[in-house]
């Protein structure tokens, strides 16, 4: 039987039970005899956690206790609301979470999560064995029970600043009189207990429990005016425009920090620091982190890439030799122009990232982790074509099947093949999608630029004089400039 599976009501706790109710009725001041022989017959909860139990919203433990200070896991949380509002548990074939299939919690997590009163995690996980914080528990407690939520994510409670992630839900708690906090804070991070999501539930089912606004302890009012918002880090000349549908602000440099806010596509953000992929930014007054993958980052002054971290990639090399016209392999020109590309970056300030810098052969996954593990925010591949000898001219390859800056990548390649038609007078053979692996498997904009036709006597001339290879380079260069000064 599982550990939180419903006790047998005895005959005798149903009398217990009425008593307890009668006991209430009569006043706070008459403490009738607790039904849990682990719940005093004053304890604070004990009203309240004697109505959900009569209401079968909660159920107590083997030996009449009820553990009133245990943590109460998110699972758990789920089934109580979902009995709290009368609902039934829902058995999709597709469950909404990847990680609660066969969890005795499933359908109620699923009908909660039907009826938008819980979300899970980044990662599609609900994590139903994980205890739910007191802070969580404000927003589901709003959500299941429709309270009018806070104008305002300012809050009566020292511990809770209006950059909270649940600040504003916290505050409608407050305001619903379903809590005072514990004297003039909430302690939002704290695991909620038994004994406190049951006084929660039912304040927000029943008005006889809530609490006064003045007890215990006199809150402060919100301040009025303009909120006290933590002084932002300095600016460092730097913003990031949202190239994601929304991207997400969290507390701290990691998907698994809480939410603080959703940033909308092209919405412009504040810079402060980047450290690895995790960008601490402004956005609405709000300071958080950000996944810069999902940024594209401009300096407002100097150069447009100065710090961009820049992966160039030679395609082919060691016995890998690439296309081959006689004794020319596609590997040399590769690298000959990746080359002269990179200076050029460097001398703009850019932090470049070569993926070979010799005749050696990374694997097509390898220069994908080489980009990834230097937290690059833009590759850029570069190859020879070949075909027949009467084919000829240059194109430029962006992957949207799968590369989540697939727009990004496309005015990348745009921009790239622009400066080459106008400075090689090779064909234009466009900039086009196509899902090479070193484009299609990391998500910052990636391009894969066919340089012209090692198999064409004409673009093959180009192709191999040292003029034309800067000429090459310097097109990648301005294209890669230009997609910044947009
Ligand atoms: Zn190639």
């Amino acid at each position: 039987m599982s550990k939180y599976g419903k006790i047998m009501v005895s005959i005798s706790m149903f009398f217990l039970t009425m008593l307890g109710l009668y006991g209430f009725q009569q006043g706070q001041n008459v403490h009738a005899k607790s039904i849990f022989v682990d719940v005093a017959d004053n304890y604070w909860a004990k009203e309240e956690i004697e109505y959900l139990y009569g209401n079968q919203i909660i159920s107590g433990y083997e030996g009449n206790q009820f553990k009133p200070t245990d943590p109460v896991t998110r699972g758990q949380a789920a089934k109580m609301i979902i009995n709290a509002i009368k609902e039934k548990e829902s058995t999709p074939s597709k469950p909404s979470f990847s990680d609660i299939k066969g969890n005795q919690f499933s359908g109620y997590i699923e009908r909660a999560a039907q009826l938008e009163i819980i979300s899970g995690y980044d990662d599609n996980t609900y994590r139903p064995n994980v205890n739910l914080t007191r802070g969580q528990m404000s927003k589901i407690i709003v959500n299941a029970f429709d309270l009018e939520k806070s104008q305002s994510s300012k809050t009566v409670f020292t511990d809770v600043p209006s950059t909270y992630q649940f600040a504003s839900y916290i505050q409608t708690l407050y305001n619903e009189r379903i809590s005072n906090g514990n004297g003039n804070v909430f302690e939002p991070g704290k695991n909620v207990t038994r004994a406190e999501l049951s006084a929660f539930i039912s304040r927000a089912l029943d008005d006889r429990f809530k609490v006064t606004a003045q007890d215990p302890t006199p809150a402060p009012k919100p301040e009025p005016d303009p909120e006290p918002t933590p002084t932002p880090p300095p600016a460092t000349g730097l913003t990031g425009e949202v190239t994601a549908d929304v991207l997400n602000m969290r507390s701290g440099p990691g998907s698994s920090y809480g939410l603080v806010t959703a940033i909308p596509q092209n919405a412009v953000v504040t810079v402060h620091s980047i450290d690895g992929f995790w960008a601490k930014v402004t956005y609405n007054n709000k300071t958080g982190y950000v996944h810069k993958t999902y940024l594209k980052l401009k300096n407002t002054s100097g150069s447009v890439l100065q710090n961009r971290i820049i992966t160039i990639d030679a395609g082919h090399g060691g016995k890998d030799v690439g296309a081959v016209n006689g004794d020319i392999y596609e590997k040399d020109i590769a690298l000959a122009v990746a080359k002269l590309v990179e200076q050029k970056l460097k001398s703009a300030g850019a932090k470049t990232v070569m993926t070979r810098s010799s005749d050696t052969y990374p694997t097509l996954d390898g220069r994908v982790q080489t980009s990834i593990n230097n937290h690059s925010e833009m590759f850029v591949s570069i190859h020879t074509n070949a075909a027949t000898p009467s084919a000829s001219g240059t194109e430029t390859y962006y992957d949207t099947s799968k590369n989540e800056n697939g727009a990004e990548s496309r005015e990348l390649a745009i921009e790239i093949q622009k400066q080459l038609i106008a400075l090689i007078g090779t064909k234009d053979r466009g900039a086009k999608d196509n899902s090479f692996l070193v484009i299609r498997e990391q998500h910052i904009p990636s391009v894969l630029v066919e340089l012209a036709f090692i198999s064409n006597s004409g673009d093959l001339a180009k192709l191999t004089s040292p003029e034309y290879q800067e000429l090459f380079a310097e097109a990648i260069f301005r294209g890669i400039k230009s997609y910044y000064s947009k």
